[in-house]
């Protein structure tokens, strides 16, 4: 990258909650920030020093990560002719357009994807990928696991999504395992009120430990009584499977309360579960009716994080037929949670879900600002956190920055 080596950056903010060790980095006190001029030793953020604070400080975080989305269905929305309905409707609808899924055709979404989640300023990205009827790596696991090898500065993990009953049949799960690990991928699956659940957990944790893989389902993606969560934090738990798991959309949990509530927050904490809400989907598809819903699909944000359950936001879909609009941009997404779910003020916290918690849930290792590279930040003009998480202004790459005001 040739990033300078030694350089001051003055009068930047940092998010507090985005720092390992907040109290060694030096800086002034700004709400939720500390404030002062990046020092940059050897092409690593090692400190904040007390400088003349200007009157626009900018703000200096982790570039973001990507923890879910769907580069083999994503930008189809054009070809797919009317679409509109529930979850059911919106997997009829994209089943059919796989007719159309060529080594050219998913390659080419693909990379506006990628592309796209790199403007966002994504350098880790997620994809699921469907996996399909029988247990050989389908087209679109080849293609996307290349894009993996070929795509610089961006690590791209490939998750195989299957439905948790195909998984409990014979040696399915292990098949499909074998191939994932071959390909450095992550073993996931779609959890939806399904009758095999158990056999099927009970293949994918055993394949997970035998392969060395991470997991990730697709749980309770409705706003029915499906609690496809609590048996798979059971299943974890009695195996001590050591992780890491993401459970992307727990919709249902919105239905959970009190006791019953604070049980399932309590068996997330101990299976080390990380929970993924992706309102764009959830929103468009949940509570569909003849007219404007009143209900929301979204997971419980915010009583997951007061027990302590690491929460990560994603895109999930984009412009397909689950969400016909969308981008793959974690800020946009963690944006529209911010409204739907509440999250007030101050926003540090909030950003842990598309940087270090993210980063972490998918069994990376998280970059926090004190000693990460100059490459690994990025840095927005935008005026305060809400502002940053409104996309009121672009993130740049922290080394073009640099470059520009090297002395
Ligand atoms: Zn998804």
């Amino acid at each position: 990258m040739n990033a300078p080596v030694d350089a001051v950056l003055h009068d930047v903010l940092v998010p507090r909650a985005l720092l390992r060790d907040e109290a060694g980095f030096g800086g002034t006190f700004a709400g939720d920030c500390l404030r002062g001029d990046l020092l940059i030793l050897e092409g690593r953020a090692r400190a904040l020093q007390p400088g003349t604070p200007g009157e626009t400080p900018r703000i200096v975080l982790p570039a973001l990560t990507e923890a879910h989305c769907h580069l083999d269905k994503c930008h189809t929305i054009a070809r797919l002719g009317p679409v509109g309905g529930d979850l059911m409707a919106a997997i009829a609808a994209q089943r059919e357009d796989k007719a159309n899924w060529s080594e050219e055709d998913l390659s080419r979404r693909a990379r506006i994807g990628l592309t796209e989640a790199q403007a966002a300023g994504c350098t880790v990205v997620r994809t699921h990928v469907d996996w399909g009827d029988t247990a050989e790596a389908p087209l679109n696991w080849s293609v996307l696991t290349g894009l993996a090898r070929e795509t610089a500065g961006l690590t791209l993990q490939c998750a195989a999504l299957n439905g948790i009953d195909q998984h409990a049949e014979d040696d399915f799960c292990d098949r499909v395992a074998r191939c994932v690990a071959r390909d450095s991928g992550v073993l996931g699956a779609f959890v939806l009120g399904h009758e095999r659940l158990q056999d099927g957990l009970t293949a994918m944790i055993r394949a997970a430990d035998k392969y060395g893989l991470a997991l990730d389902f697709h749980v309770d993606e409705g706003l029915r009584d499906y609690n496809g969560l609590e048996t798979i934090c059971d299943a974890l738990i009695s195996a001590q499977f050591e992780g890491p798991v993401l459970c992307g959309h727990a919709v249902s949990l919105i239905d959970r309360h009190g006791d019953d509530l604070a049980r399932i927050l309590d068996k997330l904490v101990r299976a080390r579960i990380s929970v993924c809400a992706l309102p764009t989907t959830n929103l468009y598809l949940q509570d569909r009716r003849d007219g404007t819903p009143d209900r929301r699909g979204l997971t419980r944000l915010r009583e997951l994080e007061n027990a302590g359950v690491p929460v990560v936001v994603g895109s999930d879909n984009v412009a397909d037929a689950f969400c016909p609009v969308g981008r793959h941009d974690p800020m946009a997404a963690l944006h529209l949670a911010t409204l739907t779910g509440h999250l007030d003020p101050p926003m540090g916290r909030w950003l842990r879900s598309v940087t270090v918690d993210a980063t972490a849930s998918l069994g990376l290792d998280p970059v926090f600002v004190d000693g990460a590279a100059a490459d690994a930040l990025r840095l927005s003009t935008a005026p305060d956190l809400a502002g940053l998480v409104a996309g009121r202004a672009p993130l740049f790459k922290l080394t073009d920055v640099l470059r520009e005001t090297v002395q």
